[in-house]
């Protein structure tokens, strides 16, 4: 008889196993034991699910890099035991989580699926339960005797997409989340359907290495029309500041005003590096197609492609943490590690 497969359910918080109190009419986390009470049917899966809940389970408007190292140890610790991970986590900021674990978990060979959900579990409505009970069956994955997925994923609302591809974009739909300039993974209908051309090539040769370095030193900076050079020159004073993304509008462009080309070089001669990001949510950063986007490239403002907002902060934080050289920062940042762009 084949051995089954070991998942491990990383409950964090979030929505998914939180509770209305009556008292103040606001959700609060409850404990995890209550999550599998809630979902008998996790006992009907071909898997052994182990789990393991945050000590204290938290709104994940509440995350931080620790929390995001805190999650990275338990894979580590786990993973030679068990063959696919389970995050359970807040929808908030869970594209920036996913995408964090993205960088830190350096040649995954096997599948770490990020979900949650939009009503608390015990609600009649809820999509909790297809969202973990369909992540779990997407983590158990195999083939030729290996798990078919060594990414990290997150699975909302019928759609596996790549983890740093993501975006939260509602608020209140069952679909909160889109992945505007990668194809999804997987889609769950009648059948589960995996688009395997789509998936990162896995590479089982060699191991998983845990970057536990994430540099919070960081910046975004949207831009506006009308935003001043006070407040721009604000950010760049801040204590300590290695990094800074700017938001900028369509293909990466800002305005012209020269306030904004002598506070960037004056940035970028102490040290700090600008990435370039589009605030539209999808598409891509093309420096010097327009004349507003010509300074910021003479200037050698880092081009953050495709990115999202989520995956560029994270991985400026991995490289930092990671003490990447001035030198060779910009070609690092430009380059694809986790398929985050393209
Ligand atoms: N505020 C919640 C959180 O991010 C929302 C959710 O779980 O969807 O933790």
């Amino acid at each position: 008889m084949k051995d089954k497969i070991n998942i491990l359910l990383i409950y964090t918080g979030g929505t998914i196993g939180m509770v209305k109190d009556y008292d103040s009419d606001s959700l609060k986390p409850f404990n995890f034991r209550k999550l599998e009470k809630h979902i008998p049917e996790l006992n009907q899966l071909d898997c052994r699910i182990d789990s393991v809940s945050f000590e204290k389970p938290i709104d994940s408007s509440n995350m931080n890099a620790n929390h995001w190292l805190n999650i990275a140890e338990l894979i580590e610790s786990h993973y030679e035991t068990h063959d696919g991970f389970v995050v359970l986590h807040g929808s908030d900021t869970m594209s920036y989580t996913a995408s964090a674990l993205s960088f830190m978990l350096e040649n995954l060979s096997k599948p770490v699926i990020f979900t949650g959900s939009q009503l608390p579990i015990g609600d009649l409505r809820t999509d909790a339960k297809e969202n973990l009970i369909t992540a779990i069956q997407i983590a158990s994955l195999r083939k030729k005797d290996a798990p078919l997925i060594g990414e990290v994923c997150l699975y909302f609302e019928y759609k596996l997409y790549r983890a740093n591809r993501t975006t939260k974009i509602n608020a209140e739909h069952f679909q909160a989340f889109a992945s505007l300039n990668y194809p999804a993974l997987a889609e769950s209908g009648v059948h589960l359907n995996v688009f395997e051309e789509n998936l990162l090539k896995i590479n089982n040769r060699k191991k998983l290495k845990v970057h536990k370095q994430m540099d919070s030193n960081v910046a975004i900076l949207k831009l506006f029309p009308g935003i001043t050079e006070a407040l721009f020159r604000s950010v760049l004073n801040t204590l300590n500041l290695k990094a800074l993304i700017i938001e900028t509008y369509g293909a990466g462009n800002a305005p012209t005003e020269k306030w904004l080309f002598s506070e960037l070089k004056y940035a970028l001669e102490k040290g700090i590096h600008i990435i370039n990001v589009t605030q539209c949510s999808g598409g891509s950063v093309n420096m010097g197609q327009y004349e507003t986007s010509q300074q910021l490239k003479k200037l050698g403002v880092i081009d953050g492609k495709n990115s999202t907002t989520e995956a560029a902060i994270t991985k400026l934080m991995y490289l930092i943490g990671n003490k990447v050289s001035s030198k060779l920062f910009k070609t690092v940042f430009e380059t694809s590690l986790r398929g985050e762009m393209n």
